[in-house]
């Protein structure tokens, strides 16, 4: 899996500071321009604190993401306060297997043997249709979830703040919750006051509505 965070909003706490300072001030937005670094870092820490985070729906992130399932892409897109563009298997046959095996797999030599042995026969027979004729697109029916895929995603920090508790949690998928960790650890280099305390619910919220008692993260 490949995580690279590739754009986000200039000023990415700034100009959700100055929307909160906005909301209680008589200046005028562009006066708020010149509020000192430290009172805006402080304002932000205050209402993050509050949890009042539609201030952070002014910052938004991009993330380049390559090498990872349609199993995963499927959950991704569920989480619909975002943007997305996604390879096409209509448009681009990926004509050599080009998979992703879960570890439980992959650490047991002979179910990883079994799983490649299949793996390898879907392809064959992807490319024995695409042979006959048959189109991309009535062809990648066969194509397993495992299927690699690439994926470029934008999501406001509100949202990924909702995406990090549900997807960091150890009853994510473990494929998903990989990929969430990478996007938090990359959010947290350029806006680490909006996302200080980003993560599992159990971490943002000190809550675990699963109730997993035993759960190593359940919350003391
Ligand atoms: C561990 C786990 C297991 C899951 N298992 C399943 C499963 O078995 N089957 C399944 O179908 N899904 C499953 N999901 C997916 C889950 O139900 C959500 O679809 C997904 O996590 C996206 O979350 P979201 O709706 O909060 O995100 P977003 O779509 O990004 O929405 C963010 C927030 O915006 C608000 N919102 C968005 N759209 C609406 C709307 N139309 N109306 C009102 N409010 C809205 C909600 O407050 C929502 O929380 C699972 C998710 C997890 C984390």
């Amino acid at each position: 899996m490949n995580v690279k965070l590739i754009g986000f909003t200039p000023y990415p706490e700034k100009i959700p500071a100055m929307a909160a300072k906005l909301t209680h001030s008589k200046s005028k937005p562009e006066e708020l321009n010149k509020t000192a670094a430290k009172e805006l870092k402080s304002i932000l820490e205050h209402v993050m604190n509050l949890g009042h985070t539609s201030v952070i729906e002014h910052t938004s992130f991009t993330f380049a993401i390559s090498d990872v399932s349609r199993s995963l892409t499927h959950q991704l897109v569920r989480h619909r306060i975002a943007s997305y563009a996604q390879q096409s298997q209509r448009y681009v046959n990926i004509k050599e297997p080009n998979y992703v095996t879960p570890p439980k797999i992959a650490t047991d030599k002979k179910m990883k043997k079994a799983y490649d042995e299949t793996m390898n026969s879907i392809w064959k027979e992807y490319n024995r249709l695409l042979e006959l004729g048959i189109p991309a697109e009535d062809a990648r029916y066969i194509l397993p979830n495992a299927a690699c895929t690439n994926i470029i995603v934008t999501m406001n920090a509100r949202s990924l703040l909702n995406f990090f508790e549900l997807r960091c949690c150890q009853q994510a998928q473990w494929e998903i919750r990989q990929l969430a960790n990478n996007m938090l650890k990359e959010v947290k280099k350029v806006a680490p006051t909006i996302f200080k305390n980003a993560g599992p619910i159990c971490k943002s919220k000190k809550i675990c509505p699963e109730n997993k008692k035993d759960c190593p993260l359940y919350p003391k």
